[in-house]
């Protein structure tokens, strides 16, 4: 239902000293302004990668945005999710019973049709669904991405490797982990809080040398290998090396 975050609202007393910080400071691209007389706000869109960041300034005396910022001054203001179909969206979320705010849909910026979901259902945060029915979805990332766990067949020599992928690209893989035959070697020096004797190393393993390289995950009742080392170690294999390698 959901496909991305699309923007995020921020609150300002002025766009133009907000975009020297976002736009000038930052460098983010402004992508255009506009007046919404429905929301009485003067919007100015920049953009980040797939997202963006939307500047709300009040227009006029009574809006929602002039509101928020007589109570709490400047600030994230809403959340965006794109959805590509809102009246299923909200048929859904009516369901189970989440509040909406004020009439919904109706059209926001950029002519789009928005709906807001109360904070009070949403734990304190303003979100807004906004329909984008030309975007589909598109499909979640490749599970065969940096981060997953998996085995590598090496050939000549011939070797399984068991860790984490760093980077997949043509030239190759880089793995950190350690060669198959020491995984219960490497968990039970875990267990044991030893010193590195096993230890998993970082490798670059050039395509000519891979045989296969499969997603680690368990199969019927058999678990996956990452399984059976966070049962045994409480950790996953991701903590233990450190995430952001
Ligand atoms: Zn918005």
């Amino acid at each position: 239902m959901i496909c991305k975050i699309d923007h995020i609202g921020v609150a300002v007393t002025s766009l133009e000293s907000a975009l020297a910080f976002w736009a000038d400071s930052l460098g983010l691209q402004v992508e255009g302004m506009e007046t919404v007389e429905s929301e009485q706000v003067k919007s100015a869109f920049l953009t980040v990668g797939e997202s963006r960041i939307e500047l709300l300034e009040p227009h006029g005396e009574g809006g929602a945005v002039a509101r928020f910022l007589d109570k709490r001054g400047g600030g994230v203001h809403h959340v965006t999710f794109s959805v590509t179909d809102l009246d299923a969206a909200l048929a859904h979320l009516r369901q189970r019973e989440v509040r909406l705010v004020g009439e919904a849909p109706r059209v926001g910026a950029g002519g789009h049709r928005v709906a807001f979901l109360h904070p009070a259902s949403c734990g304190g945060v303003l979100v807004e669904l906004l329909e984008r029915p030309a975007l589909p979805c598109k499909p979640a990332a490749a599970p065969l991405a940096p981060g997953a766990a998996v085995l590598l067949y090496l050939r000549d020599p011939q070797e399984k490797q068991w860790g984490v992928l760093r980077s997949l690209d043509a030239n190759g893989v880089v793995i950190e982990g350690v060669d198959l035959a020491s995984f219960e070697d490497w968990i039970a020096q875990i267990e044991r809080d030893e010193a590195s004797v096993v230890g998993p190393s970082v490798v670059f393993v050039p395509t000519t040398r891979i045989e296969k390289i499969l997603l680690d995950r368990s199969s019927g009742d058999l678990p996956s290998l990452a399984e059976r080392f966070e049962r045994r170690t409480g950790k996953s294999v991701q903590q233990v090396l450190g995430e952001g390698k």
